[in-house]
């Protein structure tokens, strides 16, 4: 590829692309899912790891349907210190923030949302609700489909059907019914989310294609 030298942003460090062991243990930094078996750049002055895919797709500034009033920036989330003993969350799912990984931030009014969070379509058909299109918007309520509390950000149609992330995508798991802690791992549904053939089509169009990629990324790690 014409461009196998990447950098990282803050500071501007040259990645070095590396072959990761099978059993490197190592994760995504942007994508936070495993490197294992796969080729991918390492900045081992700041501990950085991405997939050649997530190094590739995700640039150093987007702009997001959930807040459009600010350019946000790929930046990493600082450790929790005596001066911020903060854990950082994602405005979307809700679910922590490792410190040391990437996020999109406007840092002005601390908004953060993981960067895959960023690839889900703003409207889909989901197979629980097939009459209308759902919209990913902010509003309140019950999830139609699991009967628990939603986040701030979930895909609502104008009939009153609101759903999870995960339910959205028609398999809402079985832990779903029993408590929060039984529910998987959120980003996890979110990668299944966007490896549904149905969404997979729309995150395609909504990125024309340039998210491929880091899907089949995805698909490797989640394949099991
Ligand atoms: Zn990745
Ligand atoms: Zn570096
Ligand atoms: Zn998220
Ligand atoms: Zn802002
Ligand atoms: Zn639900
Ligand atoms: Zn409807």
């Amino acid at each position: 590829m014409a461009h196998d030298q990447r950098r990282h942003f803050d500071p501007l460090h040259q990645l070095v692309k590396t072959q990761y062991g099978s059993e490197s243990g190592a994760y995504c930094d942007i994508c936070l899912s495993k490197l294992d078996g796969l080729v991918g750049h390492r900045c081992s002055a700041c501990n950085i790891d991405l997939h050649d895919a997530c190094a590739g797709f995700f640039k150093e500034t987007t702009s997001f349907f959930a807040h459009p009033w600010h350019t946000l920036k790929l930046s990493r989330i600082p450790h929790p210190s005596a001066s911020s003993p903060f854990w950082w969350y994602c405005n979307l799912c809700l679910e922590v923030c490792p410190p040391g990984s990437f996020m999109y931030r406007c840092t002005q009014c601390l908004f953060d949302v993981h960067p895959l969070c960023t690839m889900l379509p703003q409207t889909i058909r989901s197979p629980l609700h097939p009459e209308h299109d759902l919209r990913m918007v902010p509003s309140s309520g019950d999830c139609s489909a699991c009967k628990q509390s939603l986040p701030v950000w979930h895909y609502v149609c104008p009939c009153a059907v609101r759903l999870h992330i995960d339910c959205a995508s028609g398999a809402p798991a079985t832990s779903c019914n029993s408590n929060t802690a039984g529910r998987p791992r959120r980003r996890t549904a979110v990668a299944k989310f966007l490896l549904k053939t149905s969404f997979r089509i729309a995150v395609d169009a909504a990125t024309g294609g340039l998210g491929s990629p880091v899907l089949d990324v995805l698909a490797a790690v989640f394949k099991s």
